[in-house]
């Protein structure tokens, strides 16, 4: 319990890093059972959260990502856990994490970045006067820069909701700054492409939030409606495809290989197709693969939304706000996508009977990424899932298909003995 822990760690006696026979701190131990409060105690008490004395050389932190506890992910990161260790098959927490399916918690880990290196901006270095970053900014900066959802739109919501950020002074300052650490990422030793394309493609849409404030009333939500506003023939956002393709390719540094890479996958797409630069730059970053199960808004990119347009039901919001905000552009298809929706619902049906009295066969032709909310809104056939239908071809999968049928052989015979 944290209580006797508590009683045990405040006598002088007790080492709150003694290692059990296989190196084990008790830091590791509370993070592995996904025990927060415990971790919290251990932490307050000077737990070394890099110990790096377990056996195959795991940290606290690949222990907290393994268990796939986000807070713990977390706290670990605040306390200082370093990212790049490797445990002794030269695996990062990061990778763990991602080899055991905890995506959130890789999402954490590559987004983390400390404060304290935000907080070097805000004191005056070398002849400088004055500091690059004013004090009071580099908290809400902070919060941007550690935001896992990099939707345009959700970024320009973060500046707008902050009046110290929503001014073009402030926007310059933070942008400059995020230019420097963008440049720092990749001039030192152990180079990190991810967080200086990061801090690169937030920079460009704090220009443009630049841009829009310098003319206009009420201009960030001008800039709002121009990246949610969607072409006529099937709504997909135009601007907001070419804003954020434009800023990858502004990325400074030609020769990294993590821009070419995001090169290759969205130059030979054509605007309005799959995948959409924002799916290909959030997977870059945020190494987030194949999302099943989890919706995202429509309007701002924000994970787990779950309010359907009543009418439709073929696109999702966080809630009444994000539906709101993305009314004038969707009202114009939302009765043709009603349309797509009632003909899909029935072809499942029909789809449905016909796979009952077939017998339960394989259906892994219907395996489609769910990745891009946009794709849902933009390109109907692409099988835009409303979730009845998700639900019902994905039951069968993983005994038939995923762990069975692949080490025995074709799914069939299991179907049959079924
Ligand atoms: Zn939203
Ligand atoms: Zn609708």
């Amino acid at each position: 319990t944290v209580q006797e822990a508590g009683t045990l760690l405040s006598s002088k006696n007790v080492r709150v890093n003694c290692l059990d026979e296989n190196g084990m701190s008790p830091l590791m131990h509370a993070a592995y059972k996904g025990k927060l409060d415990m971790c919290e105690l251990l932490l307050r008490h000077g737990a070394d959260v890099n110990c790096h004395q377990h056996e195959h050389g795991y940290t606290a932190l690949m222990f907290a990502a393994l268990s796939g506890n986000k807070d713990i992910t977390w706290a670990m990161l605040e306390a200082g856990a370093e990212t790049d260790v490797v445990n002794s098959v030269g695996r990062t927490a990061a990778q763990m994490a991602a080899f055991v399916g905890q995506h959130d918690c890789v999402t954490i880990i590559n987004n983390f970045f400390p404060r304290e290196r935000l907080d070097y901006y805000t004191k005056p270095q070398g002849l400088d006067k004055e500091p690059k970053l004013p004090p009071k900014l580099a908290g809400p900066l902070h919060k941007v820069i550690t935001t896992t959802n990099l939707h345009p739109v959700k970024i320009v919501m973060l500046v707008n909701e902050n009046p110290l950020l929503a001014e073009e002074e402030a926007l310059k300052k933070c942008y400059r700054v995020m230019d420097l650490i963008c440049e720092k990422c990749m001039k030192q030793r152990d180079m990190n492409e991810v967080l200086a394309m990061k801090m690169h493609y937030l920079s460009c849409i704090f220009q443009k939030c630049m841009n829009f404030l310098k003319d206009g009333e009420n201009k960030l939500d001008t800039l709002i409606k121009s990246l949610l506003r969607g072409r006529a023939a099937d709504g997909f956002p135009v601007y907001q495809e070419k804003v954020v393709r434009e800023s990858i390719r502004k990325f400074p540094y030609c020769e990294a290989t993590l821009l070419q890479q995001l090169v290759r996958s969205i130059a030979p797409v054509e605007i309005g197709s799959d995948p959409t630069a924002f799916s290909v730059l959030t997977q870059a970053i945020t190494g987030q693969v194949g999302f099943v199960d989890v919706e995202f808004c429509t309007t701002c990119g924000e994970k787990g939304a779950s309010k359907r347009c009543s009418v439709c039901k073929m696109v999702i919001y966080c809630d009444q706000t994000c539906q709101k905000t993305h009314w004038f552009a969707h009202k114009k298809i939302c009765k043709t996508l009603k349309d797509v929706y009632e003909k899909q619902q029935s072809e499942a049906a029909k789809e449905k009977s016909r796979e009952e009295t077939n017998g339960k066969l394989d259906v892994n032709s219907n395996c489609v990424d769910e990745e891009q909310p946009e794709a849902a809104v933009g390109d109907p056939q692409e099988d835009p899932s409303p979730k009845d239908c998700v639900d019902g071809e994905k039951e069968p999968r993983p005994s038939e298909a995923g762990v069975e049928g692949g080490r025995d052989g074709p799914a069939d015979p299991q179907a049959s003995e079924e």
